[in-house]
């Protein structure tokens, strides 16, 4: 598997692992958002987060919310993302969770700054949306 982050837990190439539970890493990331940005990653290699077990992913969140206060501990605040498929910014796909400090002054704004915010939706489409969606 030519996989950057299988080579990370199979210690073929070098990463500032933070901490490893049963099924999960942690790491620094290599190219850094923020001072602090680490990386949540499952052993095994899946591309999405619905293609983990449900165990697998209890694994990851709870090693989520481990290394959580500790980032946050830096600057009292914490933005958490997954680029979860290609087309919402995957570059490497194996599933990781962004842990990326964030500063008042940090001039990145809120994931609302990414979007178009004068989307409307008609009644229709929320009402298709919902029957799409609805569990
Ligand atoms: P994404 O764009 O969500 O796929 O993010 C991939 C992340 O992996 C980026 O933040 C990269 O900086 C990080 N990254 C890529 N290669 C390495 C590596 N060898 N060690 C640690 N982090 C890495
Ligand atoms: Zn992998």
């Amino acid at each position: 598997m030519d996989c950057i982050f299988c080579k990370i837990i199979l210690r073929e190439i070098p990463a500032k692992i933070l901490s490893e539970s049963s099924n999960s890493i942690s790491f620094l990331d290599a190219f850094p958002l923020a001072k602090g940005h680490v990386l949540v990653i499952p052993k095994n290699h899946h591309q999405k987060i619905q293609d983990m077990s449900k165990e697998e992913n209890t694994d990851l969140f709870s090693l989520v919310h481990q290394m959580i206060s500790k980032v946050d501990s830096l600057y009292g605040s914490t933005l958490l993302a997954v680029h979860n498929g290609k087309d919402a910014g995957q570059e490497v796909p194996h599933v990781h969770v962004h842990l990326v400090p964030r500063r008042n002054d940090d001039s990145a704004g809120a994931i609302h700054n990414m979007f178009n915010s004068s989307l409307k939706l008609s009644e229709s489409d929320i009402e298709e949306l919902y029957d799409k969606l609805k569990i």
